[in-house]
């Protein structure tokens, strides 16, 4: 069975305390479920964070993180400094992260093996824009960006990669893919996987979905066979929402 995830990315928003009056809401509403549920709060609420939700049903993970060791990167923060404070997961590749920081899959390869290094598990965000659908090029894209940041890793290193595919037009815009389209893809990112590694890793990878998942369409795109959750940003800032979210897997 594949882990199902829920996973919120709070990106730039909420402040300390906002931070923790969130945490106390979702834990207080948190549903019994099988899936894992995990927030991404910004770097400097995240020791506070990690302290908040010990012990409970949800994971603090990381949205970002540097792919050297350290030294002199001004604003970066290292694996190590994440570890430290009890982080085991990290998001890389979202495509905030490409368009304005100009990350590109190379870049991204080097970030991958440092937090393997490092023994975390890694929500890898990849998804083609809106003029690579129109020009008929997204399942290219996507291949492509899978093979350059990924394609390099041996078969054990899958058991601490995630995907999120996360089709940029559908990111903060209110436009989601249907459902059908989720499912097309998803499928085609799980035979890529399997054409390179085998049916084991394959079947073993959770793909999320990530782009406007809300409380009211997020069960019909969970429900497709090879969508194993969400990365959700708005609507996983509000605690009503993203519990909605979550009843919904
Ligand atoms: C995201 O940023 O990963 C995302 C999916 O955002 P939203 O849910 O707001 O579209």
């Amino acid at each position: 069975m594949r882990q199902k995830i829920v996973a919120g990315n709070w990106k730039m928003n909420k402040n300390n305390t906002q931070t923790q009056a969130l945490i106390t809401e979702l834990l207080q509403q948190l549903p019994a479920t099988d899936a894992k549920v995990m927030i991404a709060p910004t770097f400097v609420n995240l020791a506070k964070a990690v302290e908040s939700a010990n012990n409970s049903a949800i994971e603090v993970v990381a949205q970002n993180m540097h792919q050297a060791e350290g030294g002199a990167f001004t604003g970066e923060i290292s694996a190590d400094m994440l570890t430290d404070i009890g982080i085991k997961t990290v998001i890389l590749g979202h495509s905030e992260r490409r368009a304005y920081f100009h990350e590109t899959d190379a870049l991204l390869a080097n970030k991958v093996d440092t937090a393997l290094k490092h023994e975390m598990k890694i929500i890898f965000c990849f998804g083609e824009e809106l003029k690579d659908r129109q020009d008929k090029q997204h399942f290219n894209v996507v291949e492509y960006q899978l093979k350059d940041a990924l394609f390099h890793l041996d078969k054990a290193a899958w058991q601490n990669i995630v995907l999120a595919y996360e089709p940029v037009w559908a990111i903060g815009t209110g436009e989601t893919a249907s459902p059908a389209q989720a499912q097309e893809m998803h499928k085609f990112i799980r035979e890529t996987i399997q054409e390179r590694y085998g049916n084991e890793v394959a079947e073993q990878v959770s793909i999320l979905y990530g782009g406007s998942v809300k409380p009211d369409n997020a069960k019909e795109i969970f429900s497709q066979p090879d969508v194993d959750g969400g990365l959700i940003g708005g609507a996983s800032l509000n605690a009503a929402d993203f519990i909605g979210i979550i009843n919904g897997i």
